[in-house]
């Protein structure tokens, strides 16, 4: 047994993997106290979907069960699939020169597809979130073995061990590596683009949907396509069905292109491909923008965990490149293995100092090799001749 304070911990950001900390230190029955910067009234603003694979049986082993039964019903982008077997356990990649499959992407188990905004609704239940705090400083206070939050609204907290959960652009690993050595970089010369809308006609949205049920991808040597259901409100009523549409292209942005020219320039691209994701791109209503987007990553290095007063989780250590489709995996890893460590610290099994920092360096190996491959299959998703080399081709949807 290690003699050891009692840990309660300030979990900073209530994203996913806040949000997966709080529920798992919860069963746990481990203090916290969760600290958001976004105001309760924005708090559910920004969305897209995510497809949860390998993370799942974590998942499970986090939420109550309760919870974990309202996912897919609740939080799933459409309630009717079926998540557990193939092709809806799934995606699929399409050659956008030729129309052929090129590779049936289907996972072990479940692979939910679920909505950030739905499920960071459902799973902030039940857990008391801060609102309205955003993180600035933290400081250590050795006598005590505790660690303090400054908020910039004035206010602070203190705690045994702060995990920055607070996503790609952290202030956390901002404070542990400096501000420039912290930086995420941006994915270079890759143009992105991404619009979310409802074809607003049945047989539009139906015709989209042939390419998978779920979500679909095309490759082509001019334009990488990625179209997915978003949310289906009502099964019967296509036109009303919300895709979210993602295309990029190596390039450089150009700024001096209105919203409007930027619309072209993308349907003028979506016709190299063949149906149904020319159409895809060719039917997003006139009112509707399609936005160039930021992507960037960081590869992460070990911190200093200040005697097991500080770490990080999910994106704060590990921003990557969406290409993949395994930062939400490797973030609920995380949080679990955060909670594990907690746990073993309140029983007195291990010690906070050498168990956090552990912890902390298995993040950042798992983290950094897994931004390195999905930022490798960035760029090989535009490489149309050597797509058969790519991570995806090779390891599909598995974590490694
Ligand atoms: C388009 C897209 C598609 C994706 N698809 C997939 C997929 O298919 N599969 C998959 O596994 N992953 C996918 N991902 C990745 C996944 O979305 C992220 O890994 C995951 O959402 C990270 O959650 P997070 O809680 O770590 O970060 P975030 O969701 O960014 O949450 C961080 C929270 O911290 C708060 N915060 C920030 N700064 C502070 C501060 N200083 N103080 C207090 N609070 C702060 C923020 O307001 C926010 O609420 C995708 C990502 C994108 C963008």
């Amino acid at each position: 047994m290690t003699e050891q304070q009692e840990p309660h911990v300030l979990i900073i950001g209530a994203g996913l993997t806040g949000l997966f900390i709080a529920h798992g230190l919860q069963r746990a029955n481990i203090p916290y106290t969760l600290f958001e910067a976004e105001e309760a009234g924005t708090y559910r603003s920004r969305e897209w979907t995510m497809g949860v694979h390998w993370g799942v049986p974590l998942i499970e082993k986090l939420l109550p069960p309760d919870l974990m039964a309202r996912v897919i019903p609740e939080a799933s982008v459409d309630k009717t699939l079926d998540y557990v077997t193939p092709p809806t356990n799934g995606s699929r990649i399409y050659d956008g020169v030729t129309g052929d499959v090129l590779k049936e992407l289907v996972s072990e188990g479940k692979l939910i597809r679920v909505s950030r905004r739905k499920l960071r609704g459902l799973i902030a239940e039940r857990i008391e979130v801060k609102f309205g705090h955003r993180l600035e400083e933290i400081t250590y206070d050795d006598d005590k073995g505790t660690a303090t939050a400054r908020f910039t609204n004035g206010t602070s907290s203190t705690g045994t061990t702060i995990v920055g959960a607070d996503g790609p652009r952290s202030q956390i690993r901002s404070l542990l590596f400096g501000p420039a050595e912290a930086a995420a970089q941006p994915l270079t010369g890759i143009v992105h683009l991404s619009s979310t809308f409802s074809y607003r006609d049945a047989e539009k949205a139906k015709f989209v949907r042939t390419a998978h049920p779920v979500w679909s991808m095309a490759i082509h040597p001019e334009v990488f396509a990625y179209v997915c259901i978003q949310d289906v409100p009502n099964p019967d009523k296509p036109e009303d069905w919300v895709y979210f549409v993602f295309i990029c292209w190596m390039g450089e942005r150009d700024p001096s292109l209105s919203p409007e020219d930027v619309m072209k320039v993308a349907k003028e691209k979506g016709t190299k491909l063949q149906e149904p994701f020319r159409s895809a791109i060719q039917w997003i209503p006139e009112d509707v923008t399609f936005p160039y987007v930021d992507v960037s990553y960081w590869v992460a290095k070990s911190w200093d965990s200040h005697k097991g007063r500080v770490t990080l989780a999910g994106d704060a250590a590990h921003p990557m490149p969406p290409y993949r489709g395994q930062g939400l995996n490797h973030a609920v890893q995380d949080a679990y293995n955060f909670v594990e460590t907690m746990k073993k610290i309140k029983a007195g099994e291990v010690a906070k100092e050498s168990s956090v920092q552990e912890y902390g360096e298995e993040v950042a190996k798992r983290g950094s090799e897994e931004t390195m491959m999905s930022t490798k299959n960035a760029y090989m998703m535009l490489a149309y001749e050597d797509f058969k080399e790519s991570p995806y081709m090779k390891h599909g949807l598995s974590k490694r």
